[in-house]
């Protein structure tokens, strides 16, 4: 009996080894082959260096695991963070995350695109998958990437500005515009605004005043350092002299910190109704009505709601709307999420989905500045770089 046992244990141990070497022989021959795996009966055995994955199949599809293909790109890729952007178009997805890879003479699969996060950035390539004839599953590696982003100056519409966030010393946004042909009160004569913020404005203005809404006061808009700083002197004097415990925290709730004001960046304004020409009431107008419902639209938020104020650190402003851009107007809309906290779920999610009301998806990428982000060759997208804080960026990819 020990014979027979030990001899069966023999033939078992050598079968083991054979079926090891063809694997290392096979792994060393194709240099783009980055993994595979073999078919044995009704399943697949996804190989991978620390162990092995069992794929499934059913008479018409092979089953993939998405979390397996992740967690494979990441291991292979030494990758942080991986995000897979399907072509759910084209593969269906079970209830289970698997991929369901319709089993056909073509044997070739084109999964969609993968984004890998780096320490030099983030890297996007194709995934290709192909079963061979001899029943291997392999992914094949890019040939060749291009860098897109390097000496590419963001965009500054979406940089966060508050107390934690300051203007750098001697900022400057090159692009103030006099305020023209805006409808709207204009209080003062050579007000300025940010030119996009502007052109903007001019556009929701222009469909407020369409739907019948068109008492706009323009009170104040782009404001200097030294403007900032009477400003906030002047509230800080105020509260002292009114015997204030803390004057300095009670003006900062009130009137910015020169240096944090976003009024110094030029897409910032305070805006009131001819009705309602009070900052207190204006909640109570139409106008305000409008530009809750409406603003986000033409890339406007609201910048310090109700309640936001913990988050934002600065008392309920129904007349103070921030430029930001679209689509992150669309998506601090949809999510609920003020300035302060989009930025943070940036920070924490590294890359988010988005579907925006009119049905345009977009991805957001945080990217470190100085960071890079590498395309596969021949892979195209459409993206923008946009400014979040001193240290982030963020990557708009509209798929
Ligand atoms: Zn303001």
């Amino acid at each position: 009996m020990r014979n027979v046992k030990s001899k069966k244990f023999t033939l078992i141990a050598a079968a083991i080894i054979l079926v090891l070497s063809f694997t290392i022989v096979l792994a060393a021959q194709g240099k783009d082959i980055t993994w595979f795996s073999i078919f044995e009966g009704n399943s697949y055995k996804l190989q991978l260096e620390n162990g092995i994955k069992k794929l499934e199949k059913t008479d018409t599809a092979i089953l993939l695991g998405t979390e397996d293909l992740k967690a494979l790109l990441a291991e292979k890729n030494k990758a942080a963070e991986v995000y897979m952007d399907l072509n759910t178009d084209k593969y269906n997805v079970d209830e289970k995350g698997r991929i369901m890879l319709p089993i056909s003479e073509e044997k070739s699969y084109d999964l969609g695109k993968v984004f890998f996060m780096g320490s030099n950035g983030w890297t996007a390539r194709n995934i290709d998958i192909a079963i061979d004839d001899s029943k291997y599953l392999s992914a094949t590696n890019a040939k060749s990437y291009q860098s897109v982003l390097k000496d590419q100056a963001p965009d500054y519409h979406s940089r966060l500005v508050n107390q934690d966030n300051t203007l750098p010393d001697g900022y400057n946004n090159e692009n103030l515009v006099t305020i023209k042909g805006v409808q709207a009160i204009i209080s003062n004569k050579g007000m300025r605004l940010d030119k996009v913020t502007l052109e903007a404005l001019k556009i929701m203005l222009d469909k407020a005043a369409a739907d019948g809404v068109k008492g706009f006061v323009l009170n104040s808009t782009y404001r200097s350092y030294s403007e900032q700083k009477n400003l906030f002197d002047y509230r800080f004097n105020e509260r002292k002299a009114s015997g204030a415990a803390n004057p300095y925290e009670e003006a900062s709730k009130v009137v910015a910190y020169p240096g944090t004001s976003e009024h110094q960046t030029g897409m910032a304004l305070d805006i009131l109704s001819v009705e309602y020409p009070k900052g207190s009431v204006f909640s109570q107008s139409k106008e305000y009505a409008w530009l809750k419902e409406n603003c986000w639209d033409y890339g406007f938020i609201p910048r310090y709601p109700e309640e936001k104020t913990e988050k934002t650190k600065i008392s309920f402003e129904p007349w103070h709307y921030r430029y930001i851009g679209k689509p992150l107007s669309l998506y601090a809309k949809q999510t609920g999420l003020c300035l302060e906290e989009l930025v943070e779920s940036f920070q924490k999610n590294k890359l988010t989905s988005f579907k925006a009301s009119d049905g345009d998806v977009y991805l957001f990428m945080l990217i470190k500045k100085g960071q890079d982000f590498m395309l596969e060759d021949g892979l195209t997208m459409d993206y923008t770089l946009t400014e979040l804080t001193e240290e982030d960026n963020l990557i708009v990819i509209k798929k």
